[in-house]
C-alpha cells in the first residue's frame, strides 16, 4: 500500500481551476501520495496541468476543493504565516534558472537570502558556512569560487545548481522540481540529474521531479504518475509502468522514447491532433479524440483511475479486463 498514513505529502482530490468560473480546471479531481525518500516523477505533455499541481501542493494556488496534507498536517487553507513554516520544508525550483535567480545578487546573497526570510543560522558567519555547504552540495565546489558571482557569469547549468542550493540550504524533506532541465543543453542536463540522483541518495528528502520527458522519469523516479489534462491516468512504479504500460497515451508517450540501442526496432506512434481546450473536455474519456485504440464506448464513459495490479492504477476502460483479476477498488494514492 502505498497510500498509508505516513505519507509526507498527499493530495487528495484536488480540483484546481484559473479564472473566475469553475470550468477551466487545469487541475480536475487529482489525488497522490509522496513518501520520504522516494522520487515521484509526474509527466505529460504541456498543458496537463503538472505545474499547476505543483504549485497546488506548494500551496502557491488554493484548490477549489480537495486537501493538501504534509506530514499529516491538512494545509490546504492555511494562511501565509503558517505556510511559511511548512515552505521551508517543502521547496521548489522552476525549470528557468535565468528567471527564478535574481540577477542583481550574487551567488552567496542568493543563497543565503532562504535563510534570512526563515531566520535560520544564528550569525551572518554560522550562515556563510551554510551556503558553502549547499553550494558545494550541488556540486559548486569550491564555493568560494562562485560565491561572489553573478548568475550571468554562470552556465544554465551552475545557473540551476544555484537555484537548487538555495533551496538544499533550508534543508527541506521535499523538493519538488519543475520541468528542471527542459532549458539546459544537453551535456548540462545529464549532470542536473545526477546531482538530483546523488541528493536523494545521501539524505531522506523526497523529490517530485515533473517533465515532459519519458525517458528523465524512467531513470530518475521510483514511480511514474502519468497526466493528461488535469487528471492522473496511470501511475505505478516506474520500470512497471514503462516496461508495461497500461493507458494507451502512456504507450504513445513512450513509444517516442528512442532506444539506447540505435539498431533496435523504433516505431514512434505519433499522438494525433491537440489536447483539447479546458474550455471544451468531451464527455467520455478526455484522450479519446487522441486514443490509437477508441471504442466506441470511450466517447460515452469517463473512465476513473483505478487499480489495475499491485500499486498501480490506470484510467482506461479497455484496461478493465486486468481488473478481474484483482478486486476493483478506487486507486486513491
Ligand atoms: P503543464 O505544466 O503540464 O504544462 P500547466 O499546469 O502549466 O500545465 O497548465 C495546465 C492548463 O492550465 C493549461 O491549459 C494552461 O493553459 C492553463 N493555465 C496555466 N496557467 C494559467 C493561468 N495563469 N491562467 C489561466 N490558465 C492557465
Ligand atoms: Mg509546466
Amino acid at each position: 500500500m502505498n497510500d498509508d498514513a505516513s505519507a509526507l505529502l498527499r493530495l487528495e482530490d484536488l480540483v484546481t481551476a484559473y479564472g473566475r468560473g469553475d470550468d477551466a480546471r487545469a487541475v480536475d479531481g487529482v489525488s497522490l501520495t509522496l513518501q520520504r525518500g522516494e522520487v515521484l516523477a509526474v509527466i505529460g505533455e504541456s498543458g496537463s496541468g503538472k505545474s499547476t499541481l505543483a504549485m497546488t501542493a506548494l500551496r502557491l494556488l488554493e484548490p477549489r476543493s480537495g486537501r493538501v496534507l504534509f506530514d499529516g498536517e491538512d494545509i490546504t487553507h492555511l494562511g501565509q504565516r503558517s505556510l511559511r513554516r511548512i515552505r521551508r520544508r517543502m521547496q521548489v525550483v522552476f525549470q528557468d534558472p535565468y528567471e527564478s535567480l535574481d540577477r542583481r545578487f550574487r551567488v552567496h546573497q542568493i543563497v543565503e537570502e532562504p535563510l534570512l526570510v526563515h531566520r535560520l543560522g544564528a550569525d551572518a558567519e554560522e550562515r556563510r558556512a551554510m551556503v558553502h555547504a549547499a553550494l558545494e552540495r550541488t556540486g559548486l565546489s569550491p564555493a568560494s569560487l562562485f560565491a561572489d558571482r553573478y548568475p550571468h557569469q554562470l552556465s544554465g547549468g551552475q545557473r540551476q545548481r544555484v537555484a537548487i542550493a538555495a533551496s538544499l540550504v533550508l534543508s527541506p524533506e521535499v523538493l519538488i522540481a519543475d520541468e528542471p532541465v527542459s532549458m539546459l543543453d544537453v551535456s548540462a542536463r545529464a549532470g542536473v540529474l545526477a546531482l538530483l540522483d546523488t541528493l536523494r541518495r545521501d539524505s531522506d528528502m523526497a523529490i517530485v521531479i515533473i517533465t515532459h520527458d519519458l525517458a528523465v522519469a524512467a531513470h530518475h523516479a521510483d514511480r511514474i504518475a502519468v497526466m493528461y489534462l488535469g487528471r492522473v491516468v496511470e501511475q505505478g512504479p516506474a520500470h512497471e509502468v514503462v516496461n508495461r504500460p497500461v493507458h494507451p497515451y502512456t504507450r504513445a508517450l513512450l513509444s517516442v522514447v528512442p532506444p539506447k540501442d540505435p539498431l533496435a526496432p523504433f516505431a514512434p506512434q505519433l499522438l494525433r491532433g491537440e489536447i483539447p481546450p479546458l474550455s471544451a473536455i468531451p464527455p467520455g474519456c478526455r484522450f479519446a479524440s487522441r486514443c490509437p485504440d477508441v471504442t466506441p464506448a470511450c466517447l460515452k464513459t469517463d473512465p476513473a483511475l483505478l487499480e489495475v495490479g499491485p500499486s498501480r492504477s490506470a484510467a482506461c476502460i479497455l484496461a478493465a479486463p486486468a481488473l478481474e483479476t484483482s478486486s476493483p477498488q478506487g486507486a486513491h494514492q
